[in-house]
């Protein structure tokens, strides 16, 4: 009898130890070196994160497609893109070669948005919503965020609720796959028209001029122009208002603003169970893809989006109670800063490689040269990554000495630094060589290419003469942030090596769910109280 009081009551101190609200927190192309770069101007949301939280320094996405879509379905499912199939944010159905939306679906219908609809239906695991939904029915799970892949990968399959910023309207919408129609209170925060209310007419710098020096000059050689010029002010223009706010600070408040309104709308983590809020901060990425990582505007983006975190977080704990929340930051991805910053301040070799004109002509001339050579009649080699194996094997041209060949003239296209072959990807006993590991986790065979390449470390492959990006396995892309802060975690720094693949599973052993089998990540033991 004792004994079953003493265990009647340990289980329940321990439900009662489970957070009431979980805030999952995601910031598109968010590098780990943000926080100390700018740790003493922080005073809000991302000050806390990294002084209260425990702070994981050394976490790295483990996987070779440092994108989107993959970033946000591996925080959420706790499984690598080769397990969840969401390899890309898009990518060439290997039997038709036509693009697939990595969220695209033409039977969910746009819910108060315009456009095409869109679902997690090529999502090929559950993630940590769905674990949740599944062992508590009364949980809530919602997620909000301005990119539509951001806020559907995010959720998992079936939340109650994923909302994403809808460009032609400035909404936010969500589609016919989760709800018929909005709730009230979504409703009427559109009906409120934030940006009417909110947007200034231009952006300009929160600080004084002196204070973003650190960083070189505010006008980088290779930044993009953004609306009229490349450097502060950047005025909104009236009619493309709805559009320049994502390339803004006020992109990322808009949606914490709806983030808030749907903790009220839907009481979460006012009830007995656990509910889970997933929020992609979406803006950081189109404001580093513009300005880079060294920018005077992501610098600037990042002071107002601390403030507005600082008090989101500060509201939330209000309501809810401080020790009843949990805050987890992480990033789908990281990115490389702009090729000419690298060069010319920090004097290492990088460069900028126009596929356009570098790398495609080549491969298409390839393709004609192997056709020659062997009298074939149709194509060869794709540059999305196929080989015509069949084209092939009528000019009598075994599949691996199409592949050698292949290899050996890609390896000579300057800035081509490696080649995997699908045979190479889906053997786990191929011989190890750099990066094949990543690959390998970033593969999912049904609609994986026929071959993968790896391009040079600090070469950018882009159709554009400015701007930066991210998509390689190399460490400025795969180095992102993970921290856990509230519910009575003490501040701590970890600097063994992690992946952003070990979230998921830890908040589900936090809550004692169950995750499938197949998840790839481990639950973290640092987070306990
Ligand atoms: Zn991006």
């Amino acid at each position: 009898m004792k004994t079953l009081v003493v265990l009647l009551l340990c289980s329940l101190s321990f439900a009662q130890q489970k957070p009431k609200l979980i805030v999952f927190i995601s910031i598109d192309q968010m590098r780990p070196d943000y926080f100390e770069r700018y740790e003493k101007q922080f005073t809000g949301g991302f000050k806390r994160m990294y002084s209260e939280g425990i702070v994981f320094a050394n976490a790295t996405l483990n996987y070779a497609t440092s994108e989107t879509s993959p970033g946000y379905a591996t925080l959420s499912t706790g499984s690598y893109p080769g397990t969840s199939g969401i390899l890309s944010n898009d990518w060439y159905d290997p039997k038709t070669l036509k693009r697939v939306y990595s969220v695209g679906d033409s039977t969910a219908l746009p819910v108060e948005g315009e456009g095409g609809g869109y679902s997690p239906k090529n999502l090929m695991a559950s993630a940590l919503g769905d674990w949740l939904k599944e062992e508590s029915i009364t949980s809530k799970v919602v997620s909000v965020a301005s990119k539509d892949r951001a806020a559907i990968l995010f959720g998992g399959k079936r939340p109650n609720y994923a909302f994403w910023y809808d460009r032609k309207t400035g909404h936010l919408v969500t589609s016919s796959y989760y709800v018929k129609t909005l709730p009230e209170w979504a409703k009427k925060f559109n009906a409120a028209n934030w940006i009417d209310a909110n947007l200034p007419p231009a952006w300009n710098k929160l600080k004084s001029f002196s204070e973003y020096d650190s960083e070189g000059p505010d006008d980088l050689q290779g930044e993009m122009v953004w609306g009229v010029g490349t450097a502060f002010p950047h005025p909104f223009v009236l009619d493309q208002r709805n559009e320049q706010i994502l390339t803004s600070p006020w992109g990322d408040i808009l949606t914490l603003d709806f983030a808030r309104a749907a903790i009220d709308g839907e009481k979460l983590g006012k009830r007995a169970a656990t509910d889970l809020l997933c929020v992609a901060l979406s803006c950081t990425d189109y404001v580093g893809h513009s300005f880079g990582p060294n920018s005077h505007e992501i610098h600037d983006h990042l002071l107002r989006l601390d403030i507005a975190l600082g008090t989101f977080m500060g509201e939330i704990e209000k309501t809810i109670g401080a020790g009843n929340v949990l805050f987890v930051l992480s990033a789908d991805h990281a990115v490389m800063p702009l090729p000419e910053y690298l060069s010319n301040v920090k004097k290492e070799s990088a460069r900028r490689i126009l596929v356009d004109k570098e790398i495609f002509p080549k491969i298409a001339a390839l393709d004609t040269l192997l056709q020659r050579e062997f009298k074939a009649s149709e194509w060869l080699i794709s540059r999305y990554g196929f080989l015509n194996y069949a084209a092939a094997k009528k000019a009598k041209i075994g599949e691996e000495k199409l592949e050698r060949m292949v290899r050996d003239s890609l390896l000579k296209i300057d800035g081509i630094v490696d080649v995997y072959f699908r045979r190479e990807l889906m053997n786990k006993k191929t011989a190890n060589r750099p990066y094949l590991g990543q690959f390998q986790r970033s593969y999912y065979p049904p609609r994986g290419e026929d071959f993968q390449v790896r391009y040079c470390e600090n070469c950018l492959l882009t159709t554009r003469p400015t701007g930066t990006s991210h998509g390689s396995p190399y460490k400025y892309d795969t180095h992102v942030p993970v921290m856990f802060m509230g519910w009575g975690l003490k501040p701590a720094r970890v600097d063994r090596e992690i992946h952003s693949v070990d979230v998921a599973p830890t908040l589900a052993r936090i809550l004692g769910l169950k995750p499938p089998k197949t998840v790839d990540g481990a639950a973290l033991k640092e987070i306990s109280k």
